[in-house]
């Protein structure tokens, strides 16, 4: 038990937020450098990454794009620290925001040059959701970024969440020299030309050394008074307003030159939260229980062509997996002993002999699990907070042969049950229609529904322009609703009522028309 909890307090699970190009790959890579994951940097799958292993695959590299999101694990000063990797492609965003609710932390990277960009703003708003800590990294110092007081402003304004910077970076771009810690007092001395190795750590201590007067030079005063008045304008770091996801800390750096990493990495182990508490429909679940629990947040196919199989990402919330246990699948009331689980070492599977609260397994799933589901040690438990978003894009599916339907309901039932698409049967007819966040979804359903389900389906458009979850208490109410609105109502894949608006006004007007019902947005699980 005490070794449990050891294990536990020691685990650090976070994921990456960034806009496309910020530079996430690249502190990947560094992050795993430091971790002695890899030796050398530009090992790491890149965005055209070498594990061409099937034909799915060999789609996704076509496209320059890495769909395939997977969990990295390295030592660091004491902890276990899980990254998890996620789709840089907008278009796999729903995945992203999935993944966000499986762990504890996440660092956002926002390129120097650029500020806070959109897909930032999207991400932060579903870290939001959960008020999950943020630390915030500048990256892209070595070249000519933004005034920093400027960006840290507008990480405030823009992000809504106080930025507490750490260290403040001393000049850029080909002037760049380094960071001042202001808690510590130290200089972190930058050396160029260490991209692609362990760095070295060459430190000042004092702002008011000789040595910090040398590298400083003639920019020494101007720099001094830089930092009275940064001190002065800026929120100081408190742990407790970070771990309530209000204050960021804020680190600068330049992750292609390997510098500022470390310095992050060193204070994010320590202040990064170890897997916190989750709630399920009965009850607030202790990470550190004895007993094992978790939840399933992404469904991957395709991992290995010669299997053709599906991997379940589980987040083990509570105890230990140990290799061959028992579980409880509680949506299903089953029992199922699992002696299987995989991880991921360098795109290659690895069988896990144990995992704690905070780790991530992968689960085989033959087709029985979903989106959302929780495994226990046999109590019957729900995870909830996994959301499910309104689709964006909407597309009519037809069969070229229209004999194959079943074929056609059982792959779009699954995909759906995978998150790789939202699926609605309108209940006046017989159409299907499928929701997708990003257009590249829908291709990845043709491909898969023909590859996998031999199904030959086309899209055509329809005219939708968002979908409503429909909630109401009063069962009558419902009812007239579900009458009058008939023709714009569906069942989505889970079985829920949906109102499939056409216009945007025409949602505006139905919710000032009908007030006791509920249109929202986001589901759960
Ligand atoms: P991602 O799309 O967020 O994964 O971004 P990448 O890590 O692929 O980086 C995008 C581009 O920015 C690549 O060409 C990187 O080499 C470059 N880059 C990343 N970090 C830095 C940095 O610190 N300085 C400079 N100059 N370029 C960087």
């Amino acid at each position: 038990m005490a070794e449990l909890s050891k294990d536990i307090a020691a685990r650090r699970t976070f994921a990456i937020i960034s806009h496309p190009d910020a530079g996430k790959t690249t502190i990947t890579e560094k992050l795993l450098l430091l971790g002695q994951a890899i030796q050398v940097a530009g090992s790491v799958k890149g965005k055209k990454g070498p594990h061409a292993t099937s034909d799915w695959m060999s789609m996704e590299q076509e496209r320059g794009i890495s769909v395939t999101s997977s969990v990295m694990q390295f030592p660091y000063l004491g902890r276990t620290v899980n990254l998890l990797d996620t789709p840089g492609h907008e278009d796999f965003s729903e995945d992203t925001y999935r993944t966000l609710t499986a762990v504890d932390s996440a660092l956002m990277v926002i390129d120097g040059a650029k500020g806070v960009e959109d897909r930032t703003i999207k991400l932060m708003n579903v870290c939001r959701l959960r008020d999950t800590p943020i630390f915030s990294f500048v990256n892209k110092m070595d070249r000519d970024i933004r005034d920093p007081i400027e960006l840290l402003d507008e990480i405030e304004e823009v992000l809504a969440i106080q930025g507490a910077p750490i260290n403040w970076p001393i000049g850029m771009g080909s002037l760049f020299k380094g960071v001042y810690n202001l808690y510590t007092d130290t200089i972190h001395v930058f050396t160029p030309g260490q991209g692609s190795v362990l760095p070295d750590d060459k430190r000042i201590e004092g702002l008011d050394s000789g040595a910090a007067r040398d590298l400083l030079g003639e920019d020494y005063d101007s720099f001094v008074e830089e930092i009275d008045l940064v001190r002065g304008a800026s929120h100081e770091f408190d742990l407790q307003q970070f771990l309530a996801g209000k204050l960021s800390p804020v680190f600068f750096g330049t992750a292609l030159s390997n510098f500022g990493v470390r310095e992050m990495l060193d204070d994010f182990v320590q202040w990064a939260p170890p897997p916190l508490d989750r709630e399920t429909t009965e009850r607030t679940v202790g990470a550190s229980e004895e007993k094992f629990s978790g939840f399933v947040f992404k469904i991957q196919a395709n991992m290995d062509p010669r299997h053709r199989d599906r991997i379940a990402f589980l987040r083990v919330c509570s105890g230990r997996y140990s290799k061959g246990m028992k579980m409880r699948h509680t949506r299903l009331a089953k029992d199922v002993k699992i002696a299987d689980a995989v991880t991921f070492k360098a795109g290659e599977r690895v069988l896990v002999e144990s995992a704690v609260s905070g780790d991530i397994i992968g689960l085989h799933n033959h087709g029985t699990i979903q989106i959302g589901d929780t495994f226990t040690e046999g109590e019957e438990l729900q995870f909830t907070g996994i959301p499910h978003f309104a689709p964006e894009l909407f597309r009519r599916i037809r069969l070229k042969d229209p004999m194959k339907s079943k074929q056609l309901q059982k792959g779009l039932q699954q995909l759906s049950e995978e998150g790789s698409t939202q699926v609605f049967a309108p209940i006046s007819n017989t159409d299907l229609i499928v929701g997708a966040v990003g257009q590249l979804q829908f291709e990845v359903v043709s491909y898969r529904l023909k590859d996998e389900y031999k199904v030959e389906a086309m899209y055509e458009p329809v005219n939708v322009y968002t979908a409503r979850w429909v909630h109401c208490s009063d069962a009558r109410k419902l009812e007239e609703f579900r009458k009058k609105a008939a023709d714009l109502l569906s069942i989505d894949g889970g079985g829920h009522l949906t109102y499939l608006a056409p216009t945007r006004v025409n949602l505006s007007l139905m919710e000032e028309r009908w007030l006791d019902i509920e249109f929202r947005a986001t589901r759960e699980h």
